[in-house]
This record gives structure tokens, C-alpha cells and sequence, in this order.
């Protein structure tokens, strides 16, 4: 296959990480026969720094012809003065926007040598491969604001559309997995829970008989998130839910640097790729930050960043085996001791080139 991706690598420690994604992808793209393309553009600070703007037209445009984005991390101290009208931030909300990424999927999958980073105890997360899904452009963070001398208010909002569109995103997920959805909401109190209990109810029973779909209140998810985790495979949830909850089960992984996560808007024709599989715009990034306090070292951990490459072949490319192929790289490059200092006990772990090359060296 052809495909062409747009690489942002944005600020701090993202163009550390994002060139040893990119290495990645090559690697695989050549034992698999596949032809990417990658095409750079600067986004965040970086941007700020060339053009004046977070996100410059020309880089929008690369990405919306893309058939994939792949993007590093933005801000830092540089740009981050509080008098500052241009921020960084606002570049990953701009694109987020303009691409249409209604879907943040961030999944969870504890390694059995990295068990150790997380404050949960380890027999609670052996097993543990779960996969959360928050919608990502609706509800209370984009409803009208209002503010008076003494009181405040922001309106919670979903449309039945907004809501088909994440559960059923969710449920064709859960096809490739075990088949279970667990739909997070609070209806016992809120009109928008009562709504999205409704259009998730009616989705999977019209259009996903296969899926097992089960109804589960946010705080008692908070709970159970942390008490039997191995219970849940895909989890789909409203925004605000969804911000917490994915919060909440990165503490499962132990370090930011492992965890993954992709931005998907709606599939349809876009891209270069030549081929049958339906296209699905998104965006693939660590959920971790710039780390602007480890910038330029070479010591960042690059595989949350290779795992987003890994879900980027998955879901926007359609290239399960070699998803699955990088995957398992990583795997195999933790179950051989290769820690970069985030994940190593003692802090003494190898550098951001010493772990890429453990992972190239898995893929032969
Ligand atoms: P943001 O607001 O952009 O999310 P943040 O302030 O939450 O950023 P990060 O940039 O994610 O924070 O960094 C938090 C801590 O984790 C820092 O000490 C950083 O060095 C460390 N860290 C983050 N990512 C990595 C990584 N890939 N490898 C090693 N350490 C990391
Ligand atoms: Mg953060």
C-alpha cells in the first residue's frame, strides 16, 4: 500500500519520540511491502516560533490530505507565559477540531515487566487489556458559558447523532476484541446520561447484536476501574466522563511513557492510500506531554509514541498484522530488559536510541 503521513512533531522531547516512531514505521513498512510517505510540519511552539501561529495553514492542509497524522507532543516554558495571546495548546485543539476527531481512544494494557511502575497492586492488573473511549467534541467543555457576579453555569449537550457516532465507533471496536461494551453515564441524574443510555441501548440492539452492551454509572466505574480492572474490555463514555476516567486508568500502566492513544473522526474517502479498507481520519499521539524537563537528552521514552504508530497502522491504514507486528516488538524489547530511566527501578535505564534500536531489532 501507499500511504502518506504527516508527521508534527511539535515541541520538548516530540521530535525525539516521533523520529523513533517514524523509524518504526519505516522498518515495518519494508518487511511488509508497503510505501509511506512522511511529510513534516511544524505544529505548537515550533510553529509559534516559524510562522507566528500553533498551527499554521499549511500544516492543516498537509494533514487534512494526509492519510494519517502522526504527532509528538506541544508547549514548554518557552511559550507559556501567561501574557501570551498564541499558545502552543491551541494548535492541538485547532487540528483536533478541524479534522473532526469525535473519538480519544486510549487503551490500557499493564506489561507484565513494567507491572511494577503503577501504584495498583500487581495481581489486580495481570490481564488487564482494556480500552477506553471518550467522545471528544461534545458535551459540558463545548456548551455555552455564562457568568454573573454570583453564579456560573455550562450546558451539557449531546445530540443523538454525537452519540450514535462514538457507540458505534465503540462497538466496532469491540467486534475485534472480546465483543463487550460498557457504556459509562450518570442517568440516574443527568437528561444528556438518560439520552446516551437510550441512543447506546438502541445502537447496539439494532445495529451490533453481536455485542454484549452493559450500562454502568460514572462513580461506580471510578471504583471499579481500580478495583477489578480485568472485568472490562471497551469502554465508552461522554467527554467530561472520559477525561477523568482515562486519567484514572493511565495510573493502571505505571508510566506515561508506555501509554498510546489515537483521535479518530469519521471514515469515508480521504487520503492517498489505494486500497478497499475504509479510511478513518486520525490523529496518533503519546498521552504523555513535552517532558520539557527532559528535552534534548536522548533519554525520553519512545515507545508510548511507537504504540501510537502501532494503533495508526490499525486503524487508519487497516494494517492489523503489522500493527500487531510492532506491538509485539515493544513487548518483546520490555520482556528483554530494555528500560529507558522512567521505567528502570533504579532510574539508570538506556537511551531513547537504545530502545528504538531494541525494537527494530525485534522486528527482524
Ligand atoms: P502536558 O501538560 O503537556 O501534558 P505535563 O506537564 O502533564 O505535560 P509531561 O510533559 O507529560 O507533563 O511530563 C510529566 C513528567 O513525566 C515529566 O517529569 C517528564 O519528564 C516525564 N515524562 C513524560 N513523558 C516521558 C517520556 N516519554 N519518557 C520519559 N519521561 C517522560
Ligand atoms: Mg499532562
Amino acid at each position: 500500500m501507499h500511504a502518506e503521513i504527516v508527521v508534527l512533531p511539535g515541541d520538548g522531547i516530540g521530535p525525539e519520540v516521533t523520529a523513533a516512531a517514524v523509524e518504526v514505521l519505516r522498518a515495518v513498512g519494508r518487511r511488509y511491502g508497503h510505501e509511506f510517505r512522511f511529510v513534516e510540519k511544524p505544529i505548537g511552539g515550533a510553529a509559534i516560533d516559524a510562522t507566528g501561529e500553533p498551527l499554521p495553514a499549511d500544516t492543516l492542509a498537509a494533514a487534512q490530505r494526509a492519510d494519517a497524522v502522526l504527532l509528538g507532543a506541544v508547549g514548554g516554558p518557552k511559550w507559556s507565559d501567561p501574557k501570551a495571546t498564541v499558545r502552543p495548546e491551541q494548535g492541538l485543539l485547532a487540528i483536533r477540531k478541524a479534522l473532526g476527531l469525535y473519538a480519544n481512544l486510549r487503551p490500557v494494557k499493564p506489561h507484565a515487566a513494567a507491572l511494577g511502575a503503577s501504584p495498583i497492586k500487581p495481581h489486580l492488573l495481570t490481564g488487564v487489556d482494556l480500552i477506553v473511549v471518550r467522545e471528544l467534541t461534545g458535551g459540558i467543555y463545548f456548551g455555552q458559558k455564562q457568568r454573573t457576579a454570583d453564579s456560573a453555569s455550562d450546558l451539557c449537550e449531546y445530540s443523538v447523532a454525537e452519540i450514535e457516532r462514538v457507540v458505534r465507533r465503540a462497538c466496532t471496536l469491540a467486534r475485534g476484541l472480546r465483543g463487550r461494551v460498557t457504556s459509562v453515564d450518570k442517568a440516574n441524574v443527568l437528561e444528556t446520561s438518560r439520552l446516551w443510555r437510550e441512543v447506546a441501548t438502541r445502537v447496539a440492539r439494532d445495529e451490533f447484536p453481536d455485542i454484549t452492551l452493559e450500562h454502568q454509572l460514572v462513580d461506580s466505574m471510578a471504583m471499579h476501574l481500580l478495583a477489578k480492572p480485568r472485568e472490562y474490555d471497551v469502554i465508552v463514555t461522554e467527554n467530561m466522563f472520559g477525561d477523568i476516567l482515562t486519567d484514572e486508568a493511565s495510573m493502571l500502566a505505571g508510566s506515561l511513557g508506555l501509554l498510546p492513544s489515537a483521535s479518530l473522526g469519521s471514515s469515508g474517502a480521504h487520503g492517498n492510500a489505494k486500497d478497499s479498507h475504509q479510511k478513518v481520519i486520525g490523529l496518533y499521539e503519546p498521552i504523555h506531554g513535552s517532558a520539557p524537563d527532559i528535552a534534548g537528552r536522548g533519554i525520553a521514552n519512545p515507545y508510548a509514541t511507537i504504540l501510537s504508530a502501532a494503533m495508526l497502522l490499525r486503524h487508519s491504514l487497516g494494517l492489523e498484522d503489522e500493527a500487531k507486528c510492532v506491538e509485539k516488538a515493544v513487548s518483546g524489547a520490555l520482556d528483554a530488559g530494555i528500560f529507558t530511566a522512567d521505567l528502570a527501578p533504579d532510574g539508570h535505564g538506556v537511551g531513547t536510541r537504545a530502545a528504538t534500536a531494541a525494537v527494530l531489532e525485534q522486528l527482524q
